[in-house]
């Protein structure tokens, strides 16, 4: 049976008159990495916030596990929060910042006892353990995010990379139900940023922990998630697989967002030819689709168009001009007008030498119609 970590059920949070979140329903499965996904400003955080508990929704209810958190604080729910800035406390050791992931939840053996409602047996025991033990449990965090040793370094003598890992073992060393992580890796270099979304991956599969994740990077979302909900204005466009988002946008914006592509508007019709999207006279084949009003786009995906010969016996087929090139290489980018005015942008692997397109060239390009995702305004 499935169970779920973390569900929401029309929550909405609004500031005076703007509306962060909007009326969102969402279901994050046990052990599941979910990515919320989506532009500065659309509610991400707020949504995050939300589960976290340092938000309360103006109408809804979140429940973690079976559990109504909705009006409970958030020291008394089974999270932890990783933030960009990774807000560890300089004057610490690496040792006692990642001990303060217990002391933040009043679970430390000298420290005050629990706030009340941490209700898991793990925890109840941490209160009653000895500093030699907390010490252990510290160590094996830092193994955990691969720093040995370095507890009773100063945290102000590490990288970014290493105090972010840091900043993970002090929210991971509660064992909570669900890790909420928001844009965890924006202030690393990308290509430490690169290497930290495979070991948080790994980890996250390793620990099973249900991960909430916070990013508008969508090649990050693609690389990490189980699922993702891309978010727009408060509300989730779309929640899916990186597969069904990026092949099967539900919407105009999913498709935009989402890797790179191109939208053709027309209205939509079923002739004896099959399914069309036509403008001013031309017809673009595009699959059925049922639901499809008579307004209406299609999208297709750069690598998805073929050029010269090998649009030869495609469903769409249209000759262009070359007007841009982006970039060359092994992969040309191209923008392409059609003779319709409309202007793709198309991904051509060069295989030959001289093999790219030249700007003011004349081209053909063809796409089949099972090709297009066919989008409804
Ligand atoms: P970013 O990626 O830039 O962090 P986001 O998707 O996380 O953006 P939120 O921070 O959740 O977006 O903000 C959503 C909207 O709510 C924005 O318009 C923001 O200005 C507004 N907002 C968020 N927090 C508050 C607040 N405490 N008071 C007033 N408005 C707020």
């Amino acid at each position: 049976m499935t169970t779920y970590d973390v569900r929401m059920e029309g929550v909405t949070k609004r500031f005076d008159d703007v509306v962060a979140v909007d009326d969102v329903d969402l279901s994050v499965e046990s052990g599941q990495f979910l990515t919320l996904l989506g532009p500065s400003g659309c509610g991400k955080t707020t949504l995050l916030r939300c589960i976290d508990g340092f938000e309360t929704p103006t109408e809804g209810t979140v429940y973690i596990q079976d559990e109504d958190v909705t009006y409970v604080p958030p020291f008394d729910r089974d999270t932890s929060m990783v933030f960009q800035s990774y807000a560890l406390f300089p004057h610490m050791t690496v040792g006692e910042n990642v001990a303060f992931g217990l002391q933040m939840q009043g679970l430390d053996a000298g420290g005050e006892a629990g706030r009340g409602g941490v209700g898991n047996s793990l925890k109840r025991l941490f209160r009653r353990k000895s500093n030699e033990e907390i010490e252990a449990r510290v160590s094996r965090m830092l193994e955990l995010v691969e720093l040995p040793g370095t507890a009773d370094r100063d945290v102000s003598e590490l990288s970014g990379g290493q105090q972010q890992r840091i900043a993970l073992a002090r929210a991971l060393i509660t064992e909570p139900t669900v890790l909420l992580l928001d844009e965890p890796l924006g202030a690393l270099d990308l290509k430490l940023r690169k290497n930290m979304q495979v070991e948080l991956k790994n980890l996250q599969e390793e620990l099973e922990t249900t991960f909430v994740y916070v990013t508008h990077d969508q090649e990050e979302a693609l690389t990490m998630s189980d699922r993702i909900a891309v978010m727009n204005d408060g509300r989730i466009e779309q929640l899916g697989t990186a597969t069904e988002i990026y092949e099967e946008p539900a919407t105009e914006f999913v498709a935009d967002f989402i890797g790179e592509t191109n939208l053709i508007h027309g209205d939509y019709g079923e002739t004896d030819d099959g399914a069309v999207i036509e403008r001013d006279g031309t017809r673009f084949h595009v699959p059925r689709d049922p639901a499809a009003g008579t307004s209406a786009a299609f999208a297709i995906r750069p690598e998805k168009i073929r050029v010269g010969a090998d649009a030869d016996g495609l469903r769409n087929v249209f000759d262009g001009e070359v007007v841009d090139e982006i970039y060359k290489g092994n992969l040309g980018k191209y923008v392409v007008e059609l003779d319709t005015g409309d202007r793709l942008t198309v991904d051509m692997q060069i295989r030959d030498q001289g093999g790219s397109l030249r700007r003011g060239e004349t081209v053909r390009l063809g796409w089949a119609a099972d090709n297009c995702v066919v989008l409804t305004e």
